[in-house]
């Protein structure tokens, strides 16, 4: 067996076929077919009017930011356990990311947390779906309702994952998607942007490229960007969207193979837990190790990547990093799931023998009893 990597993408559809139909057509940059057509298909996997196809996940992020004219002094509410991308996105703009402490059982935000940090700069609460579980999103809605706030979601990691059956993507004013290689589905580099607001949509389509006129050439009418994502990365990921349900399903069927294999461990790991209401995509099974188990988390990796096994550590909240360096944020379980917490390779190809193998191995280094 060789190495067992944490991510590996799939191309088993169209991606080479609509590749080469770029290159031969000559339409390899921000013009072309493919654009429009993966963001059509998105906007539907969503259950959204629009969507807007950008060159990343985080310039997705930003984007919304600017059009929704989130800027200087202005705070925005988010997870301290997320991906840096969250946090920068609102840091570009001159705004100020709020940190709020994880569920311990779903690593996603706790939501009875989020009201106590609400200031009168508060301008936007945003929900991290984590590791492809949704948050909890109906609270997450009153509170923005009550104190009429903006929801952005960030669902890089969450394609088409459910919260209470309501696709994910459509519950805020806005939300972000990415497309990175280790992503649900690739483009390689890539981003997207939901929303069924066609004000903001105009908005958003005019920053992506410069906010150029839509009738005069070279004229530009604010300060925009170019965020646009290439023909070339569309033809891919229109070709992965097709496929979508494969992907989705290869993924639900390995993280219930590491329940299989690790759920009768509880005293040594427990894997992240998926509410009743949710639909998790599974983008990574995560797994903390629990007080029986005496070797440290790093400790552990190491010992899995002696068996060639590839580990990563789940997240570091934002607060403990040097750009977000803040001691008074009070965030005990996101400390408690970064010090413990170990993503397992979660990629659609792996075989159940792969699994079983990994499972063995790490229980083999965490319990001591045999
Ligand atoms: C991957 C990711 C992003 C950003 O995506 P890129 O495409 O890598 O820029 C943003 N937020 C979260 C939570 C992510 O996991």
């Amino acid at each position: 067996m060789g190495r067992i990597s944490i991510a590996f993408p799939v191309f088993n559809g169209n991606e080479k076929k609509y590749l080469n139909e770029c290159i031969d057509s000559g339409w390899i940059s921000a013009n072309g077919r493919f654009v429009e057509e993966f963001e059509n298909k998105f906007a539907e996997l969503c259950g959204c009017k629009y969507a807007v196809a950008c060159s990343n996940g985080t310039v997705s992020l930003h984007l919304i930011l600017v059009a929704l004219g989130i800027g200087e002094g202005d705070e925005v509410i988010m997870p301290d356990l997320t991906y840096i991308a969250t946090a920068n996105a609102v840091r570009y703009c001159g705004a100020v990311p709020i940190f709020v402490d994880s569920d311990k059982n779903s690593f996603n935000i706790d939501v009875t947390k989020v009201e106590e940090k609400i200031t009168k700069h508060t301008k936007a609460i945003m929900p991290v779906h984590l590791y492809g579980l949704p948050a909890q999103m109906d609270e997450i809605v009153r509170i923005a309702d009550k104190y009429n706030l903006l929801i952005i979601e960030d669902a890089a990691e969450a394609h088409a994952a459910k919260y209470k059956n309501q696709t994910v993507g459509s519950f805020g004013n806005a939300a972000s998607f990415s497309f990175f290689g280790n992503k649900v589905i690739t483009c390689g580099e890539g981003g997207m942007v939901t929303t069924n607001d066609s004000n903001l949509y105009k908005r958003l389509k005019l920053l992506r490229g410069q906010a150029v006129s839509p009738d005069k050439k070279y004229w530009h009418i604010d300060v925009g960007y170019n965020y646009r994502m290439t023909n070339m990365q569309a033809a891919v990921g229109l070709a992965q969207l097709e496929n979508i349900e494969w992907h989705l399903k290869e993924r639900k069927r390995v993280a219930s193979l590491y329940t299989k294999y690790l759920g009768n461990k509880k005293d040594y790991v427990l894997m992240q837990m998926v509410p009743e209401d949710c639909e998790s995509v599974y983008w990574m099974s995560n797994v903390i190790l629990q007080d029986k188990v005496k070797l440290e988390r790093d400790e552990v990796m190491s010992r899995m990547e002696a068996h060639d096994i590839e580990m990563r550590p789940v997240f570091y909240p934002m607060h403990i990093m040097p750009p977000y360096y803040d001691e008074s944020v009070v965030a005990p379980n996101a400390e408690y799931i970064a010090k413990r917490g170990i993503s397992l390779p979660s990629h659609a190809s792996l075989k159940e023998e792969d699994v079983e193998y990994i499972c063995n191995c790490l229980l083999e280094i965490i319990c001591e009893e045999k």
